[in-house]
């Protein structure tokens, strides 16, 4: 019998679990910073409360959620994203009673039934950001230069940031009847999925992946230019901030993202290193969101990364992200030397040297050996007559000096 993971899951184990804990405490560092706490939701939920939020119409809800009846016959879902899980919770807890903005990150995985391929699975890992509480521009543009100095951090300064605006509930019909009205002769051409968008969501045929229908609407009507005056002064606020800022950003005016709670400005950070996937994080405003879930009328704004993205582009950049060595390896010889091996290495742990030891009576060769390719910087070598005498050898594997210290003394010497 042989047992392997799900399909379209995967381990993350050593040495990449070091970029993933890299990149996890930089984004608490850099989040802290910015006022935002981190929430933990579960990662189940209710199922209504994703199609409620994300939308009968998006892709996730047809056709990528992982829905299950539990025991008492609930519709259980697991979570697709994490911004209706912190939607649900901020008005369950009343979290808006807090002075606004209210400021959230989480991290964890993400489940969508989608085909495994590069930069697609079927668990997936998010970072992301929720602010609550208001709507002016420059929540947008912090929102956005934090993202930045985040990646920056990492060392990555080549990404693009590509921003659009879609508008509200008053600008959005006539936008609607525009594509409506750009289509007709078009329908025919369109793949199954954007024949039912055409009648049910027709701005979702915008974010469609499949080629024919990315041609088709070429010429499509562009929702910039629709407009109201209120979002489109929004949008020029949040444009001329991340200028102030220093942003380098493109408008992507086909950006309209995959969920229907978005409204005003969307984004996304995309790589030219990741292949179609290329959307690296990307969120966006969802000022309907919070009332459309029974709490009050509650402005807000949001972001997630991909985790699997970040790191894979953190991978080919940059070699900095090793496993760590041990600072001391201690090689015994004899049972005496094993016991007293333990106490030594006791000690040094509590003083948070890393310690690694020889086992099973193997060889000082071998131990050897093993210091050397687990990287350690120093290998004590203790045997009967170093036990007799109160006097270890160590090396120090890194510039091949060595010499003796007293066993009493080893821990100021690695201190
Ligand atoms: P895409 O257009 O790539 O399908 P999306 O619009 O579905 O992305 P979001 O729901 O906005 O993505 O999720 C934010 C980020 O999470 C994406 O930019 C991407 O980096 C990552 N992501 C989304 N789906 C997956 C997945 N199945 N596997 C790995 N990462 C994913
Ligand atoms: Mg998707």
């Amino acid at each position: 019998m042989k047992y392997t993971a799900l399909k379209g899951v995967h381990d993350i184990f050593p040495p990449d679990v070091y970029v993933w804990q890299k990149v996890e405490t930089t984004a608490k560092e850099v989040f802290s910073v910015y006022g935002f706490h981190e929430i933990r939701v579960p990662i189940m939920e209710s199922t209504d409360i994703f199609i409620r939020s994300i939308g009968e119409t998006s892709d996730i809800v047809e056709k990528e959620m992982y829905t299950f009846p539990d025991k008492a016959n609930r519709s259980i879902t697991l979570r697709p994203e994490g911004t209706a899980p912190v939607v649900r919770s901020f008005i369950e807890n009343h979290l808006y009673n807090q002075p606004s903005p209210q400021k959230f990150f989480y991290s964890g995985p993400m489940f969508r039934y989608e085909r495994p391929q590069k930069g697609r699975f079927r668990q997936f890992y998010q970072i992301g950001v929720e602010a609550f509480g208001v709507s002016e521009a420059r929540l947008d543009a912090e929102i956005i230069s934090m993202l930045k100095l985040f990646l920056e951090r990492l060392g990555l300064t080549e990404l693009n940031f590509e921003v659009n605006s879609i508008g509200c509930e008053k600008c959005r019909p006539d936008y609607k009847k525009a594509l409506i009205d750009f289509f007709p002769d078009k329908v025919g051409g369109l793949c199954p999925d954007c024949n039912r968008r055409y009648t049910q969501n027709p701005l979702r045929i915008l974010d469609c992946k499949v080629a024919a229908c990315i041609e088709l609407r070429k010429g499509a009507p562009q929702v910039i230019n629709y407009l109201c005056i209120d979002c489109k002064e929004h949008f020029e606020e949040f444009q001329s901030l991340l200028r102030l800022l220093n942003v380098t950003y493109i408008i992507n005016p086909n950006m309209v993202r995959g969920l229907d709670y978005y409204t005003r400005t969307t984004f996304e950070v995309t790589s030219e290193h990741l292949g179609s996937q290329k959307a690296v994080a990307a969120g966006g405003r969802y000022d309907r969101l919070v009332e459309e879930f029974g709490g009050p009328p509650t402005p807000a704004i949001g972001f997630a990364i991909g985790m699997e993205r970040l790191v894979e582009i953190l991978k080919t950049h940059n070699s900095t992200f090793r496993t760590p060595a041990p600072g001391a390896f201690l090689a015994t010889i004899g049972n005496d030397a094993g016991r007293e091996s333990l106490k030594i290495a006791e000690k040094l742990r509590s003083k948070g040297i890393t310690v690694e030891l020889g086992y099973e009576g193997a060889s000082l060769k071998s131990q050897m050996r093993k210091a050397d390719k687990l990287g350690a910087n120093y290998v004590f070598i203790i045997g009967e007559d170093e036990l007799k005498s109160g006097k270890i050898k160590w090396k120090n594997l890194k510039d091949g000096s060595q010499g003796e210290v007293g066993i009493k003394e080893i821990e100021g010497f690695m201190v």
